[in-house]
């Protein structure tokens, strides 16, 4: 347990905040600095084609010890999100934490309030580990880089185990929604694939969203506001039109929940003459996202009776879909796993994540990839924390899961 913990306090004090608004692979430079640490590290344990590819990331295969079994992959994301500071993360470990609220010593304002997390109060007496308050941790998701090089290690170092081939891939820019740009799902030549990139040990996320992107683009007609008269029309108040048309009260993400989809506009930008505006779709039913796309089309036609001078363009723009469709494929994906789960001695808990993983968009691609817990928490916040015996049941999970593969043929 303390080389997993040594290993994680060492990668989350490498700065790999992804930066979105820039062309580069990766966008920042610290991923490429953890990624060369994690190749040596790997090549250390044994691994013989551990190695940086031109993109920076990080791919290396622990052997299988039987033949004929199917190779498998582990997938984590070195960058952490652009939400908040990742730089100097000063990482606290509070063994045998006793219960109550953390404050933050860095920034007593940041309080990790046991009523208000979810799951928290059944981790009394674990070790956690919390930021000072002024940074992300990086948890997410940093705990599955330094669980997957733990079981990797384990692995290695007990050739009785029989398995498969398991190829390890560590990615950039996940956070960006870059994780997948530039994989090559031949190098990683796998029958399925895992992300170690959730939250509560046992969970097992098999669904996500099925995503579009519509950007609704309103053109008016600009002119000095002296000669306005019966002549100009204003993109700006169409498109407040526009917003107050759509579904509020229901197909939004403020007013449902589990299994129900939306329609979520989140950028807005532009002027009199012309307003852009980007809205989210969302759906676990992928047909579904077309009936969203009719809701926004139905809308832009009832403005343009009342406003024929105006134009309204919607282009809608595929994003991934729900990766369960894609699972059913190759079952033994989250069949084994599950049955990995139970036995550390847990009951997988099944998820429908409401939002996307690189899983949904390997899964797409031809790589069924459902998302395994790893023990982190409130991520994407400065109150982000781990907790170190459940990223050491996710270490045993993936054992477990090499030796159910090794039985496959
Ligand atoms: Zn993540």
């Amino acid at each position: 347990m303390d080389i997993l913990l040594d290993r994680f306090l060492r990668y989350v004090k490498v700065e790999t905040t992804a930066v979105e608004q820039t062309d580069k692979y990766p966008s920042s430079t610290g991923q490429l600095e953890l990624g060369k640490t994690l190749a040596a590290e790997l090549a250390a344990l044994g691994i013989k084609d551990a190695g940086v590819d031109e993109h920076g990331i990080v791919m290396g295969t622990v052997p299988a010890t039987v033949e004929g079994a199917p190779t498998i992959a582990w997938i984590s994301h070195m960058d952490t999100s652009p939400e908040f500071t990742a730089k100097n993360v000063k990482p606290v470990v509070h063994r045998n934490w006793n219960g109550k609220d953390i404050v933050l010593s860095g920034d007593p304002s940041k309080v990790i309030c046991v009523a208000e997390t979810k799951g928290l109060a059944e981790l009394s007496g674990k070790t956690l580990i919390t930021t000072d308050g002024t940074t992300l941790l990086g948890a997410d998701d940093k705990a599955g880089v330094a669980v997957i090089m733990t079981a990797a290690a384990h692995l290695l170092s007990h050739p009785e185990i029989r398995r498969g081939a398991i190829r390890i891939v560590f990615t950039c820019d996940e956070e960006v929604g870059r994780g997948v740009d530039k994989l090559d799902l031949k190098k990683i030549d796998a029958v399925c694939g895992y992300t170690l990139d959730g939250e509560s040990i046992g969970e097992l996320d098999n669904e996500t969203f099925s995503a579009d992107l519509a950007v609704v683009t309103i053109t008016g007609r600009n002119i000095h506001p002296g000669l306005a008269t019966g002549k100009m029309v204003n993109a700006i108040r169409l498109a407040g039109v526009f917003l107050s048309r759509m579904p509020w009260q229901r197909l939004a993400p403020e007013t449902t929940a589990n299994r129900d989809g939306f329609l979520h506009p989140y950028v807005i930008e532009g002027g009199v003459h012309e307003v852009k505006v980007r809205i989210l779709l969302r759906s676990f039913v992928t047909a579904e996202l077309a009936d969203h796309a009719v809701v926004l089309r139905r809308v832009a036609d009832s403005i343009l009776v009342e406003h024929p001078q105006a134009k309204i363009n919607i282009e809608v723009k595929k994003q991934y879909r729900n990766m369960r469709e894609a699972l059913e494929n190759e079952p033994r994906a989250v069949h084994l796993a599950a049955e990995a789960i139970r036995r550390v001695g847990l009951e997988p808990k099944f998820q429908s994540i409401r939002g996307g993983t690189d899983g949904s968009r390997l899964s797409e691609i031809g790589l069924p990839t459902p998302n395994l817990a790893v023990g982190m928490h409130n991520f994407h916040s400065p109150i982000e924390f781990a907790c170190l015996e459940e990223m050491e049941t996710s270490v045993k999970i993936l054992i477990e899961l090499a030796q159910l593969w090794g039985r496959e043929k």
